[in-house]
């Protein structure tokens, strides 16, 4: 049209002129690169503007979301119809998408006329049009009974709600239908099918061609997310981040955004441009005999002539020359507006060099002969930063349409799918109240002397019968056993005035041979590190008092022995089960026959735990772990303690909770992937509680659902990797990397490349999603089970209300971001009558089991003064 107009001036003004002439006339339409990147900033911003709430109204780049919010993932099946209006021709076609083996579509398509009185009548002729050549279509293939989804390729500007709903904002190109503008296209044609009542569709997805044509490529090259029509008219659409477009409520992940760039300039803003002269331009490139060929001068006199006009040799050349710089000038532009585009992804992305693919549709773009090498030969000099692959659609709107319709199916299935697998973690609290409950009825089994023997929550007597009192005075050893790391410490307690505690510590690693082997090589390697740290620190000689915090259940009849039980966590190591533990302690010290050693104590770390910060709090009566495994302890009255004589005071009780359900009672909230966490473990069939909440396992349990997912199809693209099977590989750690608010998308799927696990956008934020359902159970989990702690302790004694402080230790809960606030808040909701605090504790094992030790020391010198 623009050539058009220019060779009518041409004809009628300068008839004979010279070529050098029109230059100067056409001067205008060049552009330089200088203004070009001017374009490209100012579409910059405009795309900016209408993404914004408070701008987008005024904008006139509208950046419509498209609720499109995945490229084709290959995964992609099913039998589709789309109907594809708004293009040269209305057409229809079915696709058949067949994912097994080599991705094949299969498509069939058919032409049907829009007759001029339909496309400029009512808007219910129009539909009704659309819906009888429906009808038709699948009359012709006999699936009127199918109900085959619909995916409706619409190319017009629309305000889209959900994918299944397009509100027109306006006609454009020769369409002008009355009473469609502001209306629901899906909702009009479903109406005009209803009225026919011979066969039922289900409009599924409602695409713009440019959409169509991203996800007819992307289904090939899934690097492609932008999205370009070069034909009758020009527009784009690109993968956006969702926490930018305003709009959409939601900030994870991507959602395709119909530009509308058409748009750009209706507000004026490129007057200036359309009329600048681009002083800079070099002459010499301006030679119209450097870039005429032979072919394209013959092809204009033929044009010409059977235009009706008689060219003579300089019109020929003329025409064509004019010809070149208009469609230069559009390829310049539409350079200029992509080069935005890709400016935008490559800093939504944070990367210094993008590599993308575009795909492209229109005739313009595809049959002109020189406009994609001059498109892309002026973008690469806009964005020399992004190496751009260009892929041709070919029918991109309508087995985009039907991409789309697939995806829109098949997500809503997976949705489905994965909401039903991750509703077995989220629980109700209902459920919690559950949970509770059974924690309660569990803990007066093991208290009780009947049923001691057969319990699960073995409400274990610890011997430290009240928290510190201020008078602990000495210098200590401790042993810190239990954990990921094994420790030794001096602890130097100074009573009076000014109490302080001073502390040395040296951490030693325990091999894993050495905690699965002997129980002599274990204690033995225990002593030689102690012997290590009594030279460390200078103190080899005289006999020190020494509490030995040991973290796994222990049967104690005294304060200095227990009887070891089980063990738990990563320990498995031979003849230890059902021995004193201070005694294989005190054995292997006597073995080595160079230092002496007074074992005072056996300390569990809930114990110590508690003990460290009663020692700053004396509210602090329970002590909570929640590390590589978790556990609790409280001060108990001595007449509920059925298991031991007396009746007076209280006495510490390490419940051993980890246990609980090991009899079957939370078989019921337990699921297939805590079954097989369960199962590969060192002591499977134990712990079921602790299972559920600590940090050896909660990674584990994420890996295991991950798996499943990917099997499903819903991940990794169903690619099962190395990594991913690798137990183990997902510590818990990476929970709290991933789950933490402050991380970008990008920053988790950096993580899940550091595990070896290559993941999309979309990956990234099920994983993130499925580590969020796992923590907060286990921190809920954990909220119950301390809920009927404090509950128990209120009702002990006879309270309305409690206030209590629980002391507490732990990586997890330490580091993790959600899991204390989410287990405080589930304390708080499941004991109403109950106001808990919580206290860090500051190196429980440590300081604590030196306090319990000196407690120890006190009254070893009360009984034998007595
Ligand atoms: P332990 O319980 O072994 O005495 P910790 O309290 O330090 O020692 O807990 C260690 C456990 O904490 C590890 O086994 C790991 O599962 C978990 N962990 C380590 N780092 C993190 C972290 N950043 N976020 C959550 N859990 C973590
Ligand atoms: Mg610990």
């Amino acid at each position: 049209m623009i050539a058009a107009q220019l060779l009518a001036y041409y004809f009628t003004e300068l008839k004979d002129d010279q070529v050098k002439k029109i230059d100067k006339y056409l001067y205008a339409m060049r552009l330089s690169d200088e203004t070009l990147i001017d374009i490209l900033t100012r579409f910059k911003k405009e795309m900016k503007n209408g993404l914004s709430r408070d701008y987008n109204p005024t904008a006139s780049v509208k950046m419509l979301p498209t609720f499109v919010r995945s490229i084709p993932d290959g995964s992609e099946k099913g039998d589709f119809i789309a109907l594809d209006l708004g293009g040269s021709s209305f057409r229809i076609l079915r696709v058949q998408v067949n994912h097994e083996k080599n991705q094949n579509v299969n498509m069939e398509s058919e032409a049907y006329e829009t007759p001029e009185n339909i496309v400029h009548g009512s808007g219910s002729q129009l539909f009704d049009h659309v819906a009888e050549c429906l009808g038709d279509f699948m009359e012709k293939r006999k699936i009127k009974d199918k109900k085959l989804p619909v995916g409706f390729t619409f190319s017009f500007p629309c305000r889209q709600s959900k994918i299944d709903e397009a509100v027109l904002i306006t006609w454009t190109k020769r369409f002008k239908a009355s009473g469609v503008e502001g209306a629901d296209v899906v909702k009009l044609l479903n109406k005009s099918i209803k009225k026919r009542g011979d066969y039922d569709a289900n409009i599924v997805a409602v695409v713009n061609d440019t959409v169509g044509t991203m996800m007819t490529c992307g289904y090939d090259d899934q690097q492609c997310e932008v999205g370009l029509i070069i034909g009758t008219g020009t527009n784009a659409c690109y993968m956006e981040e969702l926490r930018h477009i305003d709009l959409v409520e939601g900030d994870e992940g991507r959602m395709c955004i119909n530009t509308e760039w058409g748009a750009f300039g209706d507000d004026g803003s490129l007057e200036d441009i359309r009329t600048e002269f681009d002083r800079e331009l070099d002459r010499g490139s301006l030679n119209p005999g450097k870039q005429l060929n032979k072919e394209g001068i013959q092809n204009a006199r033929e044009i010409l002539t059977r235009l009706g006009v008689e060219p003579s040799d300089d019109d020929c050349v003329s025409v064509q020359h004019v010809c070149t710089i208009v469609s230069f000038r559009s390829a310049n532009l539409v350079a200029a507006t992509l080069g935005a585009i890709l400016n935008r992804l490559r800093d939504n992305k944070g990367t210094p060099r993008l590599r993308t693919t575009v795909g492209v549709d229109g005739s313009l773009y595809k049959t002109h002969p020189q406009y994609s090498r001059r498109f892309h030969k002026t973008l690469r000099r806009l964005v020399p930063d992004c190496d751009v692959r260009f892929l041709l659609s070919e029918s991109g709107s309508g087995k985009g349409a039907a991409m789309v319709t697939a995806v829109a199916y098949r997500l809503a299935e997976q949705h489905r799918q994965i909401e039903e697998t991750l509703a077995r973690f989220r629980l109700t609290k209902q459920t919690l109240l559950e949970v509770k409950k059974r924690m309660r009825v569990e803990m007066d089994l093991g208290l009780s002397k009947q049923t001691h023997d057969k319990a699960t929550v073995k409400m274990l007597p610890s011997f430290v019968r009240s928290i510190p009192d201020g008078t602990e005075h000495g210098d200590f050893l401790a042993l810190d056993l239990g954990g990921t790391n094994f420790r030794v410490l001096l602890v130097k307690i100074r009573s009076g005035k000014k109490r302080t505690v001073e502390m040395h510590n040296k951490i030693y690693s325990i091999p894993t041979e050495i905690m699965q082997g002997t129980g002599e090589e274990l204690f033995d390697h225990i002593v030689s590190c102690i012997s290590d740290f009594l030279d460390y620190m200078g103190i080899k000689g005289p006999r020190m008092p020494l509490g030995f915090t040991f973290s796994f259940p222990c049967k104690q009849t005294s304060l200095d022995c227990g009887i070891l039980i089980t063990w738990t966590k990563g320990f498995k190591a031979s003849d230890c089960v059902g021995h004193d533990v201070a005694t294989l302690l005190r054995d292997a010290i006597k073995r080595r026959e160079e230092f002496d050693l007074d074992v005072v104590a056996m300390v569990n770390d809930t114990v110590g735990t508690m003990m460290t910060c009663a020692y700053e709090e004396p509210s602090c009566e329970v002590g909570l772990i929640v590390g590589t495994g978790s556990n609790a302890c409280y001060m108990e009255e001595m007449r509920n303690v059925e298991v031991l004589e007396g009746n007076q005071g209280q006495m510490c009780i390490n419940m051993e909770w980890g246990a609980f359900g090991d009899n079957g009672c939370m078989d019921d909230i337990r699921t297939e992937y805590d079954r097989v966490v369960d199962e590969f473990s060192l002591n499977a069939g134990k712990q079921r509680y602790e299972k559920m909440i600590s940090g050896m396992y909660l990674g584990e349990i994420v890996r295991n659902i991950l798996i499943d997912f990917t099997k499903k199809g819903f991940l990794f693209r169903g690619q099962i990797s190395e990594p991913l099977k690798t137990r183990g590989i997902f510590e818990t750690k990476f929970l709290s990397q991933i789950e933490s608010d402050r991380l970008a998308l990008l920053q988790v799927r950096a993580i899940l490349q550091q595990l070896g696990l290559n993941s999309t956008c979309d990956d990234s934020i099920l994983v993130k999603t499925v580590c969020g359902v796992v923590s907060k159970r286990a921190a809920q989990l954990c909220g119950a089970g301390m809920a009927a702690v404090v509950e128990k302790i209120r009702e002990n004694r006879g309270l309305d209300h409690l206030n209590v402080t629980v002391g507490v230790d732990g990586t997890l809960y330490k580091l993790h971001p959600h899991f204390s606030r989410i287990m405080h808040q589930t304390v708080k909701e499941l004991s109403p009558k109950c106001s808990v605090s919580f206290l860090l504790s500051e190196d429980g094992s440590g300081k604590g089991a030196a306090l319990i030790t000196a407690v120890g020391v006190r009254l070893r010198g009360e009984i034998t003064s007595s």
